[in-house]
């Protein structure tokens, strides 16, 4: 069987397994450039990704782009590490990213990007096996290899520089330090 990108978000748009899947509109699977060397993994989609069915429309998906902008990234591929919404502000489960896990794991397979910026803790500790004790501004910028050929860098998540005054915040030079590696890393 030819199993692609395409057919996994096929699968998902009907996934029941987990709460989250209950209170959907859409499932939220990626947007972006399959054929990037970048991909990019955030945390859950919030209420406007869900109606939109697309990752980072909201106000933390106006920022990323603002970052993606200014650091000069055009291509790349955006995800979750969970795919169905969940309100802003609450934490996710172990439940729920378990049963989303197949997806993320899948796309980086099929996709095979060069480096994986990871955007705040979820997303970082998830894919890197961190312990849940684990602070971002121990792990942010750094480059974490992720099997042979992949690269991990984590950064802050986009919504916690939106609370911090978006591009105010003291965290976003940083932040766009970060992105700035990992585009770099990508070339
Ligand atoms: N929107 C997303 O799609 N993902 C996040 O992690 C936050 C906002």
């Amino acid at each position: 069987m030819d199993i692609n990108l395409m057919g996994i978000e096929k699968v998902a748009a009907t996934c029941m397994q987990c709460d989250l899947s209950k209170t959907r509109t859409h499932p939220v699977f990626a947007r972006g450039n399959l054929k990037s060397p970048l991909m990019i993994v955030g945390m859950v989609p919030g209420p406007d990704e869900d109606i939109a069915g697309t990752p980072f429309v909201g106000r933390a998906g106006q920022l990323l782009d603002k970052i993606l902008y200014t650091v000069d990234i055009k291509e790349v591929y955006i995800t979750n590490l969970v795919k169905c919404w969940l309100k802003p502000g609450l934490p996710l489960k172990d439940e729920w990213v378990e049963a989303c896990l197949p997806y993320i794991l899948s796309q980086i397979v099929l996709m095979r990007p060069r480096i994986i910026l990871t955007l705040g803790l979820d997303a970082s500790r998830t894919l890197l096996s961190l312990p849940a004790e684990t602070k971002m501004f121990t792990i942010r910028g750094e480059i974490y290899s992720y099997g042979e050929n992949i690269k991990i860098v984590p950064t802050y998540h986009p919504s916690y520089l939106v609370r911090g005054g978006g591009d105010q915040s003291a965290k976003y030079p940083t932040a766009l330090k970060d992105f700035g590696l990992a585009k770099n890393l990508s070339q």
